[in-house]
């Protein structure tokens, strides 16, 4: 599927988000990069895109109803075999059931494992007022407890960029620190700028979410992306 035909199909299910692969499928075409994917109808087709995606992989449940996929037991990761898929298959569908009994299921997103590494969170939101702004930030603690995050009206400069990342209080961990390697700062630069070529692009994306974005001493790669819908 296109970018174009992702949010028309969306639009036409009178969806209010896109699923985490028409999300990065729409990263894709930007540039964004992402953990390859797939979606599985069942469990047998899951252990097959495994086997192609190969091991690690990460179960993820598909559902236009779910948004906070862990929330619901929805996301299981390190799977190293195909009795490990088929097992997260069975456990996820169950989680499911129990935690939202009517959630519409689309399938299960197969993906590739990220190794982990420094994670950060790109995100856009748009203001009323000034239209798209695009954010900055570390991910887990520094973003949740901390506020640590930093924002520009979208579009976005390559020299803002680079400013939102160094301003964050949490700017030397990217730089390396004790046994974290630096991180790949011109990665980074990339996925904002990406990010706000997007959101102008698509007045209908209210709210965009990379989180997280796993940043490696060479390269990136976002692990959960999510696209709220005007
Ligand atoms: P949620 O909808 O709950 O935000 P995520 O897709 O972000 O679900 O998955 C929850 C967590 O699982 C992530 O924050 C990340 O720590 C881990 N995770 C998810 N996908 C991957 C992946 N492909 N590789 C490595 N870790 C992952
Ligand atoms: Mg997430």
């Amino acid at each position: 599927m296109t970018k174009a035909s992702v949010f028309d199909v969306a639009r036409k299910e009178g969806r209010k988000h896109l699923l985490e692969s028409e999300a990065k499928t729409v990263c894709m075409e930007y540039g964004i990069p992402v953990t390859k994917f797939k979606v599985a109808k069942n469990e047998t087709e899951a252990v097959r895109f495994a086997e192609e995606i190969d091991y690690p992989v990460v179960l993820k449940i598909v559902s236009p109803d779910i948004i906070h996929k862990s929330d619901v037991g929805g996301v299981m990761v390190g799977l190293k075999t195909a009795k490990d898929v088929r097992s997260a298959y069975k456990q996820i569908m169950q989680n499911v059931k129990k935690h939202m009994a009517k959630a519409k299921i689309v399938g299960m997103l197969v993906q590739e494992m990220a190794p982990s590494a420094t994670e950060v969170i790109v995100g856009a939101i748009k203001d009323p007022q000034f239209g798209p702004a695009i954010m900055f930030g570390l991910g887990g603690i520094f973003v949740e407890v901390l506020k640590d995050v930093t924002f520009r009206v979208a579009p976005i400069t390559e020299e803002e960029a680079r400013e939102m990342i160094t301003e964050v209080k949490a700017y030397p961990l990217l730089k390396g620190y004790r046994n974290l390697p630096p991180a790949d700062i011109d990665a980074i630069v990339k996925i904002l700028l990406n990010a706000s070529r997007l959101v102008m692009e698509h007045p209908e994306v209210k709210e965009l979410d990379l989180n997280p974005v796993m940043v490696y001493e060479k390269g990136a790669k976002t692990v959960d992306a999510r696209i709220i819908l005007e």
